[in-house]
């Protein structure tokens, strides 16, 4: 009995050390990599020391989960650098009762971040097993306010629109104009515009009286926008 006793206090130990020392990763991520560069928005970098990381990325590169990179998610796809999930969220300029639309939800981390921040999350991923992962690993972390579907982004979607804000995480070699029709009056939209393949530019869209104002922000570089053939 007492060995059990040992064994599993040894157990819980090391399980809470594991924890801190991914709390205190994520701080240090917030603090040299979000704080030391622009971002200053502070529902961003709560956010960010909140949703944790580790529990997006697949087991082979969870000790890397805070480095100032992109990695792979599989599928050939990949889960964006800490500090550019955070800038592209700081753009959207966002309020608590915000309804907001992600296209390309991977592992489902940027829609966790943006779940900390406001209301309603609605995020789609055309790789259907990129999808019902996602969803599923939303739903253990407890993110009830985010609703995941599979399907192609760039239709939007019309049943929940309009939106305040829209966040496309693949690059696109032109905006997509269902996106922009679904943008509330004062919306603002971002996403990575540029040729296939190659280095595109964050733009940041907004919606204001119907008329329609773009701004291009820093280069980045993303998976594509794919189109029709869905996967799996
Ligand atoms: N936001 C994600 C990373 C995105 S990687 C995260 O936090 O992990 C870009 C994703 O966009 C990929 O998973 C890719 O399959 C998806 N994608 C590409 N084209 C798409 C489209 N037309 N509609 C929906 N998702 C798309």
């Amino acid at each position: 009995m007492k060995k059990i006793i040992a064994a599993i206090t040894c157990i819980v130990l090391i399980l809470g050390f594991a924890q801190e020392d991914d709390t205190s990763k994520r701080k240090l991520m917030v603090k040299t990599q979000l704080k030391a560069r622009d971002i200053s928005d502070s529902a961003t970098l709560q956010a960010m020391s909140d949703v944790p990381r580790h529990q997006f990325v697949p087991e082979n590169v969870k000790k890397y989960a805070y480095s100032d990179s992109p990695l792979p998610i599989g599928n050939g796809q990949t889960i964006s650098q800490p500090y550019i999930v955070a800038y592209m969220t700081q753009a959207l300029q966002l309020e608590p009762g915000d309804r907001v639309l992600e296209i390309g939800t991977g592992s489902g981390y940027q829609a966790a971040v943006l779940a900390a921040i406001i209301d309603s999350v609605y995020t789609i991923e055309i790789v259907k097993n990129l999808s019902l992962t996602a969803k599923d690993r939303l739903q253990k972390l407890g993110y009830t306010n985010v609703t995941v579907k599979w399907g192609d982004g760039y239709h939007g979607w019309p049943t929940k629109a309009p939106f305040d804000a829209i966040m496309v995480t693949a690059g696109a070699d032109s905006i997509p104009q269902p996106l922009i029709d679904q943008l509330k009056d004062g919306g603002r939209m971002i996403i990575p515009v540029g040729p296939h393949h190659a280095v595109s530019h964050l733009v940041l869209v907004k919606k204001k009286k119907n008329k329609i104002t773009t701004k291009n922000l820093i280069p980045v570089r993303f998976v594509p926008f794919t189109r029709k053939n869905k996967k799996n």
